[in-house]
């Protein structure tokens, strides 16, 4: 048997714009192209494809439509003021999503290079669309998906077809959150002890489309989003889609900035919430002050459980300085006010989580060099 075909940028095909397109009403807001790369068993990765945003066809049976064998990713492309583009860390969303397919059973063994140079060619052929004000950006959606029939149980769990492609849409910046500015009140979640999101050995910590169906459902009106709770302690996990910190002060003097750790397989491994505890943890071993200026020094990050008894307690005996939540959405949100078991909490706003969030747009955004090549420029 011929060896599988890897995935090649150089095999690309575009297919520019006709002259006549014209962008079909209600979708303004979508991307004008898409990328399209399939794969199957027999050959591995076809010709990678970029051309005009179209629909897509499956067999009613296939694994996408009947057992929701799909995953995902979100990531932004942003717009700095001298007009380059720039994506963040997209590495860690394509190990992410390597991470998911293999849970899946779809492929997996995609080269990161390879496919960010695609990636960036689809993003540059949108660059005169891509809005530059802050909070603007072109969102990008790569989804994986199995389109063989996926029907009944098999032995091999494998997928035999499936298709990788990207969609955007235009993020204008208009706030998904009104008040996601990382300061003032914040927004309010909804602790939710009704549907459970993800328990140990679960797939919560993977990005796959049917961890996310239910999420609506769950939302209670006037809500930015559910607080994820499980156990019967009831430990926060996350919220909505973002990673959650609580800022605390410690007995020792040091302020903790704690977030619930990845063991057991129930929170999603967030790039906002990796990168927040790198920068924080570097800044208190003094490793590199940069970017964090005007941050304590004597800051620890500790990643483990959180209960809604202990967030409650803390807020009692004035421990609890703050708390946020994080991810390539909202970046990073001030949390102000929780609703449990019919009583509202008032979360302390603190001023660190405006410095955060400045810091991880000031890098998206090119405004910030912080030295370790987080922000990739996108070739013109
Ligand atoms: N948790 C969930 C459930 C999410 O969907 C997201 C968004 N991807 C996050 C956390 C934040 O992850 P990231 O910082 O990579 O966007």
């Amino acid at each position: 048997m011929s060896p599988l075909a890897p995935l090649k940028a150089s095999s690309l095909y575009f297919t520019p714009l006709p002259p006549s397109h014209v962008v079909p009403a209600g979708k303004e807001s979508h991307g004008r192209y898409m990328l399209t790369i399939p794969w199957n068993r027999v050959s591995g990765w076809g010709q990678p494809k970029i051309a005009a945003r179209q629909e897509l066809s499956f067999d009613p049976l296939a694994g996408v439509l009947q057992y929701a064998v799909t995953c995902f990713e979100g990531m932004k492309c942003y717009k700095t003021d001298n007009g380059d583009l720039r994506l963040f860390r997209p590495d860690k969303n394509f190990d992410r999503l390597k991470r998911s397919a293999a849970r899946l059973g779809l492929p997996h063994d995609w080269d990161n290079d390879e496919l960010l140079e695609l990636f960036a060619k689809l993003v540059a052929l949108e660059a005169p669309i891509v809005p530059d004000t802050d909070g603007s950006s072109l969102y990008l959606r790569p989804t994986l998906l199995e389109t063989s029939e996926g029907f009944g149980i098999k032995d091999d769990a494998f997928a035999a077809e499936a298709l990788l492609y990207v969609a955007t849409t235009l993020n204008l910046g208009k706030g998904l959150y009104p008040s996601s500015d990382g300061e003032g009140k914040g927004i309010k979640l909804d602790a939710c002890k009704e549907f459970i999101r993800a328990w140990p050995g679960g797939t919560g910590s993977y990005k796959l489309g049917a961890n996310y169906g239910t999420v609506n459902i769950s939302k209670k009106p006037g809500y930015a989003m559910s607080l994820w709770l499980h156990g019967k302690e009831d430990f926060i996990s996350e919220a909505g889609a973002m990673n959650v910190f609580i800022i605390k002060q410690a007995e020792d003097g040091f302020l903790e900035f704690i977030t619930m750790s990845l063991d057991g397989g129930i929170v999603l491994p967030g790039v906002t919430r990796f990168s927040l505890i790198q920068l924080l943890t570097e800044h208190a071993e003094g490793k590199k002050d940069f970017p964090l200026e005007g941050m304590p020094k004597n800051v620890r990050v500790v990643e483990r459980d959180i209960s809604m008894p202990e967030i409650i307690s803390s807020l009692e005996n004035g421990t609890l300085k703050g708390m946020f939540g994080c991810g390539t959405g909202v970046v990073v949100v001030t949390v102000g006010e929780i609703q449990y078991q019919g009583q509202t909490y008032t979360i302390p706003a603190n001023p660190l989580i405006k410095l955060l969030r400045d810091t991880i747009t000031g890098i998206q955004r090119g405004k910030i060099d912080e030295g370790r090549g987080w922000s990739f420029k996108v070739p013109e």
